[in-house]
């Protein structure tokens, strides 16, 4: 979509400022991808270089900036991180820094691969944690969105994981209906527990409706989108772009969610991305109707 029919699409847009830089993200795998997955909202795959890796001197680079600015946490996605062999490597600059999250697969966790990380956050006074994307709790439910073998693999990464003493983060976009939501968490569960993973946590988020996943379900509406008024007497601080920013092998974009879209890239720097964004796209809505999809937490629905 260019400009002109962003413009068209929602002149009104209202914006929003970047209250406070609590969240540096990082685009550490770029667009690319050991999977294919048939919802992917950056459209990400093994021959998607649109972003690529991040280099550990590109990242230590906004590590370094980010100390004066006060960030919090750190956030680590893709593509999939762990295909940038300078990852553990980066995860053990970032520890230095602050808490860490990497969002992954789990495909290329391997027992030495747990075990290093297990080591790199016994030597650091932050914590790490590991969010792991499944699509359903069997395989026929995932690997029909995430590609065949998928399934018996992120469970691996896991089982592995959960060996070393972490207690990943399992996310799922939600296909089902609201109504259905305790039982789909309940057979997580179960499903979790008979790989010895007895303490799941699991976090469901919505659909961006962008992407590959505009056509594998459908695109928003045309009355999907946020108005001026909509943001009287919300707490626009739900929303990630005004507690965070998205650092990528060329340049910072407002949030992890928009990176493929031109108005998103803010500038070069930390400091040139201070600046109040538009809500123009309709993913925005996504992110106004459930919050900080992105985050650990909200809106997540842990169950322990
Ligand atoms: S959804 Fe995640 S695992 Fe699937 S193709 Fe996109 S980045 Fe890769
Ligand atoms: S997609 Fe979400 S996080 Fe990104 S700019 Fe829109 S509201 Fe903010």
């Amino acid at each position: 979509m260019s400009l002109v029919q962003i413009a068209r699409t929602n002149p009104q847009a209202p914006f929003v400022p970047l209250h406070s830089l609590d969240a540096l993200w990082f685009q550490v795998g770029g667009t690319v991808c050991n999977l294919w997955c048939t919802h992917c909202f950056i459209s990400c795959s093994p021959k998607n270089h649109t972003f690529d890796f991040m280099s550990r001197s590109q990242v230590r680079k906004y590590l370094d900036a980010s100390a004066q600015y006060g960030v919090k946490e750190f956030y680590f996605t893709g593509g999939e991180p762990f295909m940038n062999r300078d990852m553990l490597d980066i995860l053990a600059d970032t520890l230095e820094f602050g808490p860490a999250s990497v969002l992954s697969n789990g495909i290329l966790i391997s027992p030495r691969v747990a075990k290093r990380l297990h080591e790199i956050a016994g030597a650091s006074l932050y914590s790490l944690e590991l969010r792991i994307s499944l699509d359903g709790f069997t395989a026929f439910t995932n690997d029909v969105i995430r590609g065949e073998g998928s399934f018996r693999k992120a469970l691996a990464g896991v089982k592995n994981l959960v060996a070393e003493g972490f207690l990943p983060i399992i996310t799922c976009m939600q296909s089902w209906e609201d109504a259905e939501n305790a039982m789909v968490l309940a057979d997580f569960t179960k499903m979790l527990h008979g790989i010895d993973y007895s303490r799941p946590r699991l976090k469901i988020i919505p659909p961006l409706r962008i992407g590959r996943e505009e056509a594998r379900y459908r695109g928003y509406t045309e009355a999907e989108f946020i108005a001026p008024e909509m943001l009287e007497g919300y707490d626009e601080r739900q929303l990630l772009c005004t507690s965070s920013r998205m650092a990528t092998d060329r340049g910072v974009y407002v949030c992890p969610i928009l990176i493929e879209k031109p108005d998103a890239k803010l500038g070069d720097s930390l400091e040139e991305s201070f600046v109040p964004y538009a809500l123009r796209h309709q993913a925005c809505y996504s992110c106004y109707l459930a919050g900080a999809i992105c985050s650990n937490f909200a809106p997540a629905r842990d169950e322990q």
